[in-house]
């Protein structure tokens, strides 16, 4: 069995037994990779702190026949998110990147564009991005790289272009519509005006750290929150916590 080697961000780790760590990792070449580091809950000599959420580390694994966890044989640290995580709030952030990231990477299937974009939003939190832009930048190129996110300049049943006012992301549909199609509208609908539409198009052309300086207004950035948030629970059909977690840590849980 070939020993293999990725460049891997650490997404989630757990106890397995009394000494071992379950952990799911992020990889640079193999998509996502779960597997068991051995002993490294008893002893720290081997992997040290360095299968923390969002660390990033060379991995050596062997795959294991018969069996979707891998054995990691090593995870040196390239890079530590550690020390950000000191701030509860953008501790809760980072924990929906992870969770997100895990609920979107298809296993051992390379996807570069992805990893890269984790890698880009995590320091450009580290370089100063606020946790709100951070995410809805996230949250925007998870969907675009996974081919999800709607046309935001035509209606998707009428193909109108969409006025600014009165147009809504349908979640049930998985697409944006003007107000006049939008007549019998659903529950699941999020209002997504001019300036949400210009946040998102901003986002798309701009590096994550371009918006520490300018950030997209507060106001524009919250529809897209809701947009992904409907998107992600339509998409993943799981209830991501972390974003519960982060509500109820910013007392609107
Ligand atoms: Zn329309």
């Amino acid at each position: 069995v070939p020993l293999k080697e990725s460049e891997a961000f650490v997404l989630r780790s757990g106890p397995l037994g009394e000494s071992d760590r379950i952990v799911t990792f992020l990889t640079r070449a193999a998509g996502k990779i779960r597997g068991v580091a051995k002993g490294a809950r008893r002893s720290r000599r081997r992997f040290g702190a360095n299968l923390e959420p969002l660390s990033l580390v060379r991995l050596q694994y062997f795959e294991r026949e018969g069996s979707d966890l891998a054995r990691i044989e090593t995870a040196e640290l390239l890079e530590s998110f550690f020390r950000l995580q000191e701030d509860p709030e953008r501790a809760a952030a980072l924990a929906c990147v992870a969770e997100v990231a895990d609920a979107f990477a298809r296993e051992e299937q390379a996807d570069e564009p992805f990893f890269r974009l984790v890698h880009a939003v995590l320091r450009a939190v580290r370089a100063g991005l606020a946790v709100d832009p951070a995410l809805r930048y996230f949250e925007i190129w998870t969907l675009r790289l996974h081919g999800v996110l709607p046309d935001l300049e035509r209606c998707g049943r009428c193909a109108q272009p969409l006025p600014e006012r009165g147009s809504f992301y349908d979640r049930r549909e998985g697409q944006a519509v003007c107000g006049r199609c939008d007549v019998a509208r659903g529950p699941g609908a999020v209002p997504l005006g001019g300036g949400a539409r210009r946040a998102i198009r901003e986002i798309l052309t701009r590096a994550p750290e371009a918006l520490i300086a300018a950030p997209p207004a507060a106001a524009d950035l919250g529809p897209l929150a809701g947009m992904a948030a409907a998107a992600f629970a339509d998409l993943t059909e799981k209830r991501l916590r972390s974003y519960e977690v982060l509500a109820r840590l910013r007392g609107r849980g």
